[in-house]
């Protein structure tokens, strides 16, 4: 089956090497596996693809041939230069100036770390969503929410170790902290230096395991946090509280939490970005003469003078008494829309009036 290389990077045919090169960064950290949005067979594909349009010859190669010319061994990722990688006999460099952060990603991934230190396990971002009335999402509120998940364990405070216990070094790493691991990838076998499963990286080890949590280092439990969602959220806004997510066990960091927003909508106010939106029926003399009617805001009511003359359905800005923006500088206005408030039932006398008004032509 012929794959469109072109495509799957989201460039056209007469990409430049830069843009082709920039559209794979791109795409590999859109995709990566370890993130949320990830997906592996797409960031295969993505590799695959750059792994082709990434090279003069085999660019050119694809472009007469199309990706038939690579499928027979002709692309080979583990056995020759494939881009931005550089198979070496046994070795696997990256070439980190060339690749940027993406260096991060692949070392990620291949648990190598890049070069810039020894990755620690991460414990999964955690979402749950909470409800605000649409005055607390403007103005801000305290909520108190539970999660349950895994966190360090108490005892031992995420170490593993019985709190009394002699710390020796451990003898499956000798204290390395990491071993040897041959990993079988999508670009091959490569030799990969991987965390000490034993010590989980810390190359010592504790005599004696924590008896709460049989040395895992957590335990699963329901956790009570205080939140402070800023004035200005909107709906379906996040909040991140880091370190509150899931905890992968000893050795490891917590993974963060994610505090998704819900507004309810409120009976009189719609709100558009940081303006919120109003409409007020006022009595029709008012906008035929003029004159002063309260208005209600997420404040409370303001006197909102009003023009003779003014049409029906006239906008008037409330300046400042908008959302607050979430800098903490600022509000957005509220605009008012006016529309003349029809008596259903008249009086005699006010009937009265309104046909003289009729009979002068009004
Ligand atoms: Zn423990
Ligand atoms: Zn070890």
């Amino acid at each position: 089956m012929s794959k469109d290389y072109y495509k799957i990077l989201g460039v056209e045919k007469s990409a430049s090497e830069e843009e082709i090169k920039k559209a794979f960064r791109r795409k590999a950290h859109e995709h990566h596996p370890d993130k949320k949005s990830g997906n592996e067979q797409l960031f295969k594909d993505v590799n695959e693809a750059y792994g082709i349009l990434g090279d003069k010859e085999r660019r050119a190669k694809y472009d007469q041939f199309g990706s038939a010319a690579f499928e027979n061994g002709g692309f080979n990722p583990g056995a020759g230069g494939f881009g931005g990688f550089d198979f070496n006999q046994g070795g696997f460099n990256i070439n980190m100036d060339d690749m940027g952060d993406l260096g991060d990603i692949l070392g990620g991934m291949f648990g190598f770390g890049g070069g810039r230190g020894s990755r620690q396990k991460r414990g999964r971002d955690l979402e749950m969503e909470i409800n605000l009335e649409f005055k607390e999402a403007v103005f801000g509120t305290e909520k108190e929410i539970s999660v349950y998940t895994n966190s360090a364990c108490e005892k031992c405070q995420g170490s593993g170790a019985d709190p009394s216990s002699e710390i020796k070094t451990c003898s499956t790493c000798n204290g390395a902290g990491r071993i040897q691991k041959a990993q079988q990838t999508m670009l091959g076998t490569i030799n990969t230096v991987v965390t000490c499963p034993d010590c989980h990286g810390q190359g010592k080890k504790a005599e004696k395991s924590c008896s709460d949590c049989n040395g895992t280092g957590m335990q699963k439990k329901e956790k009570k946090l205080k939140i402070k969602i800023p004035a200005g959220m909107n709906n379906g806004e996040a909040l991140k509280l880091t370190g509150e997510g899931d905890y992968p066990g000893a050795g490891g960091k917590a993974g963060d939490l994610y505090i998704r927003v819900k507004v309810k909508s409120d009976s009189n106010f719609i709100r558009q970005d940081h303006n919120i939106i109003s409409t007020s029926y006022i009595p029709f003399s008012i906008m035929a003469l003029g004159g002063k009617v309260d208005v209600e805001t997420v404040d409370g009511p303001v006197v909102l003078k009003i023009p003779s003359g003014s049409e029906s359905g006239s906008v008037f800005k409330l300046k400042g008494k908008g959302v607050p923006y979430l800098s903490g500088y600022g509000r957005g206005d509220h605009l008012v829309t006016v529309l003349p408030d029809v008596p259903k039932k008249l009086s005699r006398e006010q009937k009265k009036i309104l046909e003289d008004l009729q009979n002068n032509e009004l």
